[in-house]
């Protein structure tokens, strides 16, 4: 199973929440306090229910002074709490911490969840504007040694102050952010850090919407009908609209997504098409043009190695994996290792299958990259007696949503949900449902954006509005974020099995975001180490082919009929077919993470694609039919930020989510016994423990790899 373009954005990944928050400018001056006008709609917290945004009342021009008179809020209660005369207690210091940056929470939150869903120039100007600033205010913060003294002066005696067990881990997790951020250099290190995180988010900032304006200007202008032979009469109407709209008016466009893979190139039948779409994809960001990535990649690489010398590791992937589950490099690197030759030896026998297949057609040509995903389907078609397009009919968005993933929702965890339309919304396309606990009590509120539009990034995402936190009284809005094609006008969106499967995928993120019941907004919901995020949403995708949610949801659009049976025995047996190639995709594309963020200082490569090809070479997966499922200089994973030296995350999770499904299978399946129990050992806990200590709870041991190779067809496959 394949799931790597699926994206967390946790509302605390890198603003919102205090131990997260971001800040100004450094200089005393700097730090008179800016009133924010009453009428700005971030002054207060919104009066609507669960605090959900004012989408209808924001303007863009309420964003700079909001930011700016929240950091200035926000280093005024920080600097208070320093220089308390008052010697340092959990209350004064660390409660205090967490109850600070509200306003600058508040527009954070907004800003960043609706710029990701819904940019637009002005939006992008001021991201720009502000990404320095933030980490400046986030540096002035982590940086401050006198408040350090005090969290240091409590952190030492923390087994005498008889603290809860959350409120110790908090003191903890406190202590940890300090030290890993930096506050025990000397001054002059501190100066150099600071430079080098005000850089890194400019950077980054650039290479995020270098990517979504590469991905609107590289777009496939093909001239006849004919040429996309193999779309359907919708798609085809759909690259008409999308030519028509950038100009090319009698013309076609196919639009781009954000991984190296296209979906047009399994259904186009014109190769030299398939062939000038995959060559577009694969040179996105480093053709020469305007928006070209190499440079910045470089300078991100170094930058990175340079913080973690400074901060006293080998290089930026030890920093990072510290922290995470993981712990080494050498863990990751194992894990990688382990797949990697398994993964590629099935993928060139899926390869030599594609072969067969076009030898037979009389082909007369050597299967690339631009075919995998056409012959594929083909193979499959003739192995299993089926092709994808027969299962769309019966994957209508709104019975996916809300009679598979919501009644999924239903009988695990007894949740119900209800539409409301009297709420604003960003973008007419939003839909937003009150969400019910098992006691008939609201949960919370969940937003539903799944369709693409070209202000959308790419990929799929969970972000949280407001987090839970019983200390500020919050309860969750949290929102799911898709990419799936918008028809034209009258006609249903049919889904792709895949697009079934990040539906329930990001649900399972939304599922951590409302069930969050834990007091401190530091552990809200999401907040647990990158490489256990993608755990409880892969485990949710486990339900999109149950039988009794399928026979729920998977209905013909036109007629109402269930999926015959032996259809779905088919994807199931089918989905085995190309793991190959999905492993290796993924292994791949988790490699270049590591070497670029496993680099000395002096180690970074003049020319960045050179670097790629060796890496991919030297870890024994360049095999050419099968490139990363990003390359570098598209990678905005890791290189925007979030999953930095963290793709492996997916890979990692995988094994405890291959590990859970074998445990809901050996209880029951779906029944809600094991939802409760999966909710209250894990999805209740946000970050609130530490993470590998809540997987035994639930599981009652520690994790095992086999499900994991067993799921991905690698048990038994030598070289
Ligand atoms: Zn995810």
């Amino acid at each position: 199973m394949n799931r790597p373009q699926l994206l967390i954005l946790a509302a605390s990944l890198a603003f919102g929440g205090v131990a997260h928050a971001a800040a100004p400018a450094t200089h005393a001056h700097a730090k008179q306090a800016v009133a924010i006008d009453a009428s700005n709609p971030f002054a207060k917290p919104s009066t609507l229910p669960f605090q959900y945004p004012a989408f209808d009342k924001v303007k863009d021009a309420h964003f700079v002074p909001a930011f700016n008179a929240g950091m200035a809020e926000h280093l005024a209660e920080i600097e208070a709490i320093a220089n308390n005369p008052k010697a340092p207690t959990f209350e004064n210091t660390i409660v205090a911490m967490e109850k600070s940056g509200k306003l600058l929470g508040r527009v954070s939150t907004y800003f960043f969840g609706v710029k990701g869903a819904n940019t637009n120039p002005e939006m992008d100007k001021i991201a720009t504007e502000m990404s320095p600033k933030l980490a400046a205010h986030s540096d002035a913060i982590f940086l401050n040694a006198k408040l350090y003294e005090r969290i240091k002066a409590l952190y030492d005696k923390r087994d005498a102050l008889k603290l809860g067990k959350e409120e110790k881990y908090l003191l903890e997790r406190y202590n940890t952010d300090f030290v890993r951020s930096g506050v025990k250099l000397s001054a002059a290190d501190k100066e150099k850090l600071k430079a080098i995180n005000g850089e890194t988010a400019k950077l980054q900032n650039k290479f995020t919407q270098n990517v979504l304006k590469e991905i609107n200007t590289s777009v496939l202008i093909v001239d006849t009908r004919e040429e996309l032979a193999g779309m359907s009469e919708a798609q085809i109407n759909a690259a008409a609209a999308a030519a028509k709209s950038r100009g090319h008016e009698g013309k076609y466009a196919i639009v781009m997504v954000n991984t190296t893979g296209q979906p047009s190139l399994s259904v186009l039948t014109n190769r030299s098409v398939r062939e000038r779409l995959s060559k577009l994809a694969l040179e996105r960001g480093s053709n020469g043009g305007e928006y070209d990535n190499r440079e910045l990649v470089r300078q991100l690489a170094k930058l990175r190695a340079e913080k973690a010398v400074l901060l006293g590791y080998e290089n930026f992937a030890a920093y990072q994996l510290e922290d995470r589950t993981a712990k080494t490099t050498t863990a990751v690197n194992g894990l990688l290792a382990e797949l990697a030759k398994p993964a590629v030896t099935n993928a060139r026998r899926e390869a030599a299958d594609i072969q067969k297949m076009i030898d037979a057609e009389k082909g007369n040509f050597q299967v690339s990259a631009a075919d995998w995903d056409h012959y594929t389907d083909k193979v499959r078609a003739e192995r299993y007696a089926f092709d994808q397009n027969q299962l769309k009919p019966y994957f209508e968005l709104d019975n996916v949503l809300t009679k598979g993933v919501f009644f999924a929702a239903n009988k695990l965890y007894g949740l119900s949900f209800k539409e409301r339309r009297d709420l604003p919304v960003y973008h007419e396309d939003v839909r937003v449902f009150d969400v019910f606990d098992a006691n008939g009590k609201q949960l919370a509120i969940f937003i539903a954006d799944m369709y693409a539009r070209p202000s959308k990034r790419g990929g799929a995402w969970a972000n949280a509005y407001v987090a839970q936190s019983k200390l500020m009284g919050t309860r969750p809005v949290i929102s799911n974020n898709l990419n799936i094609p918008k028809p034209p006008k009258g006609e249903p969106t049919l889904l792709t099995y895949d697009e079934v499967r990040t539906a329930f995928h990001e649900f399972g993120h939304a599922l951590h975001g409302m069930f969050s019941d834990v007091t401190y907004p530091r552990f809200s919901g999401t907040s647990v180490p990158r490489d256990f995020v993608e755990y409880p949403s892969q485990v949710n995708e486990m339900w999109m082919d149950h039988p009794l949610v399928l026979a729920n949801y998977a209905r013909h659009y036109q007629t109402g009929a269930a999926m015959p049976k032996e259809l779905l025995d088919k994807v199931i047996a089918a989905d085995k077919f190309n793991q190959g190639m999905k492993t290796t995709e993924n292994v791949a594309a988790s490699l270049l993470d590591q070497r670029w963020h496993q680099l000395k200082p002096s180690e970074i490569p003049a020319d960045v694609l050179a670097f790629e090809a060796a890496a991919l070479k030297e870890a024994g997966v360049d095999f050419a039919p099968v490139p990363p499922r990003y390359r570098t200089t598209y990678f905005s994973h890791v290189f925007s930020g979030g999953y930095s030296a963290g793709y492996y995350s997916y890979l990692w999770s995988e094994k405890l989510d291959a590990d859970t499904v074998e445990w809901f299978k050996e209880n029951g399946g779906l029944l809600r016994k094991n939802g409760d129990h999966f909710r209250k050992t894990l999805l209740s806990r946000g970050g609130s423990q530490d993470a590998m200590e809540m997987f035994r709870n639930f599981r009652g041991r520690d994790p095992k790899i086999e499900p994991l190779l067993e799921r991905r067809g690698l048990v038994g496959v030598s070289n």
